[in-house]
Parts: structure tokens; C-alpha cells; sequence
């Protein structure tokens, strides 16, 4: 690994584990953090939750699993090339959707209607939740025992109420200070992955077309790039030109903004970065930009007829599935009965619902609901 800056997050400078362990034999402690996260139950059901297509639209849309994929694949070359931990970075990028329910924003904001009176839902705190305590895989503590500063990078926001309730990971929101700049990179590249993944599977699903995306600057000026490099190239090859070219300016961008930021605070050691201004941005130009192409998705893709039926389609699903659990527990599998029993049943469904995959919520809502299914 090349050398670390002053300023990153290491081993020897970490808050450490809740539970102590010995120290990992041939890691670091961050690797064995993503490692611990790559073998866990709910990265695997990544795979088949919604990023903005169901799963079973298509083969080829972006997942839950794919997005966090590539999230780590930028989030990662953006760290090393800052000499920051890229090992952390890519633990906090691979963790930082686990607690996604299925259909994405959709079932989160219906999940969070069920939950409004007994405390809300946020996919956020279920992260954290998921690593610090739902994951069933060790004899001596529940959860995936991470590293304080993991924890901290998979908590990207939080209420004052539940920063109180989260104690000393919880501070920093109450305090106004900055998460370290390895999770920093990981804020924005999920918005840089996310961003481009969407004009693509927007593209391929033929809800967005191209001349729609003439009006949005990012898309038209590298799409003019390509063609002058390229002028006899068309259809997914075009697109594929034009995106890789958006994702590069967008990373070139991060990356002389950040460095002019920490060149100008010339921050010389972690606490300097939590008690700087944010240090991992954009230019301005470029966040107008991006403003403009957010805008444009949410319009054209989010708020596309055939994405919302879905989606109402979704939040009926996930308010049936808490409405029957909540009215009759026993009708849960007894691990989550078993939940409701020492936590209440209002959280223990809506662990079990925000756990489910797309497809199995839509089987269970069968089960449930549909005569003559098993
Ligand atoms: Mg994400």
C-alpha cells in the first residue's frame, strides 16, 4: 500500500473494535472489516434488491449489489490517489446500502410511513443496525464487530434524537464535526455512481431517450467529445463513450478540488479533518452540473409513469406485509417472533421486511394474501 497521509484513518490510530479481537494475522484490521462485510448474509441479498428497476425487469439493470460494486470501484481510486485508507473506503462503500428494503426508495419511504409512530425507518441506521447487531455469524458478539471508524463511515446521517440514542457514533451530528475524508469519498461516489448507472439503465429501458439528455450539459458535452473522436460510432457504444467520459471528468473533477481543499486547511492529523470545513468536493461548476443531471433523472426516470406504478405497486407490498405482522406476530417466522418477544413487533417486522430481497417480499406477500399458495 503506498504511503498513508498524515490525515487518513489507520490501524494504529483507530477507535478500534467494540468487542476487542486479536489482531487479523496477514490484514489489516479495515481489510478484515470488508471482508467481514463481503461474507455477509445481507451483502449476498444485495443481488436481487431494486436500485431503480426491479429485478425482474431485466437482466441487465443495476442492482443493489452492482451499485455498491461500483461505488467501491470509484470511492477506492479516489482514496489511493489521495493516499488515504483506501481499505476503509472500500468497507464503508461496500456496506453503505446493506440496509436498503426492497424496491428501493419506495419500499424505505413505505416502510418508514408503517414505522412513523414507533420510532421511523431509515435505510441509513439500518446499515449500522445490520452490522452491529443482525448479522448472526460469530459465537462471541452479534453483528460484524467493525471498527469504530467503519461504523462511523456507514452512518452518513442521522437526527439529533437518534444521534443521543447512538452515543459516541452518534456525536459528531450533534457536535457539527466532519466524518473522516475515506468516508467522505464514499458520500459522493455513490451520487457519481448512481448519477451515471441511471442514464445508462434509463437508456437501455428506453424510458430516457437521447435527445431527451441533449438538454442535460454533462451528458451533451461528452457525448460531442465521443463523436469527435469517434464519429462513425453509435447506439450502447455511443453511450458507453459518453458515460465512461462523464465518470472520468467527474472524478478528475473530485480529485483537484479535494486536493486544492486540503492544500488550503493543510490538515495534519484525523482530528484536524473532523473539525475542518468538508474537504472531499466538487467545484462548483461541477456541482451545478450534476445539480442540473439529478434533476433531469428525477423528472424523466424517477417520476416516469412506468417507474411509479411500480412503485405504488411496491409501497402496497410492504404496507400489507407490516399491517398483517404487526396485527398477528405469530404469523412471523419464529427468529423474528422471537425478536418481537425481547425488542417490540414493530421493529422486529420491520427488520424482517427491510431484510427481504424484492422477489421474496412479492412471495411472501403471496403466501400471505393469496388462496391456494403455500
Ligand atoms: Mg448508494
Amino acid at each position: 500500500m503506498p504511503e498513508l497521509a498524515l490525515y487518513a484513518v489507520s490501524d494504529g490510530i483507530s477507535r478500534g473494535r467494540t468487542v476487542v479481537e486479536p489482531r487479523p494475522k496477514a490484514r489489516s484490521e479495515f481489510q478484515r472489516d470488508r471482508d467481514r462485510i463481503v461474507h455477509s448474509t445481507a451483502f449476498r441479498r444485495l443481488e436481487y434488491k431494486t436500485q431503480v428497476f426491479v429485478n425482474h425487469e431485466g437482466d441487465l439493470f443495476r442492482t443493489r449489489l452492482t451499485h455498491s460494486i461500483e461505488v467501491a470501484q470509484i470511492a477506492r481510486s479516489i482514496a489511493r490517489a489521495l493516499h488515504l485508507n483506501d481499505d476503509l473506503t472500500e468497507a464503508i462503500a461496500l456496506a453503505h446500502d446493506l440496509g436498503h428494503t426492497p424496491f428501493g426508495h419506495a419500499g424505505q419511504d413505505a416502510l418508514n410511513e408503517c414505522m412513523q409512530a414507533y420510532g421511523g425507518f431509515e435505510h441509513n441506521l439500518q446499515s449500522l443496525r445490520i452490522v452491529d447487531r443482525l448479522e448472526e455469524r460469530y459465537g462471541a458478539f452479534d453483528g460484524l464487530n467493525l471498527m469504530f471508524e467503519t461504523r462511523e463511515g456507514i452512518l452518513k446521517h442521522c437526527s439529533p434524537a437518534k444521534a443521543r440514542e447512538l452515543g459516541e457514533l452518534g456525536r459528531r451530528f450533534l457536535d457539527g464535526r466532519r466524518p473522516s475524508l475515506e468516508a467522505q469519498i464514499c458520500n459522493l461516489a455513490d451520487e457519481i455512481a448512481y448519477n451515471n448507472h441511471d442514464v445508462d439503465d434509463g437508456l437501455r429501458s428506453g424510458l430516457l431517450t437521447l435527445g431527451q439528455l441533449d438538454e442535460v450539459s454533462l451528458f451533451a458535452r461528452h457525448a460531442a467529445e465521443a463523436d469527435a473522436e469517434f464519429p462513425h460510432l453509435s447506439g450502447r457504444r455511443r453511450v458507453h463513450e459518453t458515460i465512461r467520459r462523464m465518470i472520468d471528468a467527474q472524478v478528475t473533477d473530485l480529485l483537484a478540488e479535494s486536493e486544492r481543499r486540503i492544500a488550503a486547511a493543510a490538515p495534519c492529523s484525523l482530528e484536524d479533518v473532523h473539525a475542518a470545513a468538508p474537504l472531499i468536493a466538487f467545484t462548483d461548476a461541477m456541482q451545478a452540473e450534476n445539480r442540473v443531471l439529478k434533476v433531469f433523472l428525477r423528472e424523466h426516470l424517477y417520476q416516469h409513469y412506468q417507474v411509479l406504478r411500480m412503485t405504488a405497486k411496491a409501497r402496497r407490498v410492504i404496507n400489507d406485509l407490516f399491517t398483517a405482522f404487526v396485527a398477528n406476530p405469530r404469523l412471523l417466522p419464529p427468529q423474528y417472533r422471537k425478536m418481537a418477544d425481547t425488542e417490540n413487533i414493530t421493529r422486529a417486522t420491520a427488520d424482517y421486511i427491510a431484510g427481504m430481497t424484492d422477489r421474496y417480499s412479492i412471495k411472501e406477500h403471496r403466501r400471505l394474501f393469496s388462496v391456494g399458495e403455500l
